[in-house]
């Protein structure tokens, strides 16, 4: 048995897995595999058009916001954001929260003024800061809710709320996860290869009465506004990692949509959490009203020790536990499919190995 932790790409559910290996022979009963079905056949739009309803009611969207499947994965939202949303002479305002906050920011400053308005670089990112003002004139707010490499995450968004401009997220890693009132971005956007489906697909949910505001000239593909037209078929889309999407969303309202999984995503966190703050052998590396309930990361003191344990979960069947090297020690990634069981699993290992190192 072998259970992944890794950050992205990660686990899905096994019947996502049975389901797309078929399309991969025969699609549906038609004889043709998935990968050679064109995308603008009857089949796929049927694909697509379920995925976008399916998102739409997981995520209870109202008629403003639109759902587009796109290319470039979340980091080309990076600058195709600021592209449709910051005008040359405006400014927009920043959450520096961590790598991928980081390289937002840097990225908008090609297209205006970007207002850094918080800042927990200086802490290595251990923590959310909170009591920061944002000027009304900003044209958005862009905030990472999940920081992946850090394990911080937005716990509660009326702080985002109040400062009273459009809200911008990065959701890569906590989308689907738990309850929110998603109408209150103009814009998310989410790389699928966390929470949504596989590598090769990103998600972006627009409020369309926020674009066209900007005076630049965009590219076709750059600009909004035409992926919505075209139904996020400009061009070729990603087919298979669309209907790998579509298969992860169908499992998903299957067990009961967004609210069912955050209670399991809850239970998960908190057994993980426990386990680290009851055993002193392991030292959580953030603050506990930060602490994300999808990426729980820890260190062990002695750099030995550690190397001790993450080759006893290799031979244990627990991969991707190693942390990113910004961090050190572990990053124990606890996505929707992750079953309880998994996270029980390593959990008893910790147990184990904490009672052995006495
Ligand atoms: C993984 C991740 C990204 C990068 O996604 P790509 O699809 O690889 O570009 C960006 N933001 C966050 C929060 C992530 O977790």
């Amino acid at each position: 048995m072998v259970y992944n932790f890794n950050s992205g790409p990660s686990v899905l559910p096994k019947e996502v897995f049975a389901a797309a290996s078929q399309a991969v022979l025969d699609f549906n009963g038609t004889g043709l595999s998935i990968l050679e079905i064109g995308h603008r056949t009857p089949v796929f739009q049927a694909v697509l058009d379920e995925a976008v309803t399916l998102l739409k009611d997981l995520m209870a969207l109202d008629s403003d916001h639109e759902v587009l499947f796109l290319h470039g994965g979340a980091s080309t939202q990076f600058f195709q954001v600021p592209m449709n949303l910051l005008d040359e002479k405006a400014k927009a305002a920043y959450t520096d929260t961590g790598v991928f906050a980081n390289k937002a920011l840097k990225e908008a400053k090609l297209f205006g003024t970007v207002d850094v308005v918080c800042s927990s670089k200086e802490a290595n990112y251990t923590y959310l800061p909170k009591a920061f003002s944002v000027d009304p004139q900003s044209s958005y707010i862009h905030i990472t809710s999940n920081n992946t490499i850090y394990g911080t995450q937005w716990q509660d968004m009326s702080v985002l709320y109040e400062k009273g401009v459009p809200l911008v997220a990065d959701m890569s890693s906590d989308i689907l996860s738990r309850q929110l009132d998603f109408n209150r971005f103009d814009l998310i956007y989410a790389g699928a290869q966390k929470n949504i489906g596989a590598a090769g697909v990103n998600l972006v949910v627009v409020n369309k009465n926020s674009l066209g505001k900007v005076s630049r000239v965009l590219p076709t593909m750059m600009d909004y506004r035409h992926h919505i037209e075209a139904g996020s078929m400009l061009n070729t889309p990603p087919v298979f990692a669309i209907y790998v999407c579509m298969l992860t969303l169908r499992w998903l309202k299957n067990m009961g949509g967004i609210a069912a999984i955050e209670v399991e995503n809850n239970k998960k966190a908190a057994l993980m959490y426990e386990t680290i703050d009851a055993l002193p052998l392991y030292k959580g590396t953030v603050v506990k009203e930060d602490r994300s309930r999808m990426n729980a990361c820890f260190v062990i003191e002695d750099k030995q020790v550690e190397e001790e344990f993450l080759a006893l979960c290799k031979a244990e069947g627990m991969v991707g536990v190693k942390g990113h090297r910004s961090v050190g020690g572990f990053r124990v990634s606890m996505y929707n499919a992750m079953p309880y069981e998994g996270v029980a699993a390593l959990a008893d290992l910790m147990k184990y190995f904490a009672n052995k190192k006495g």
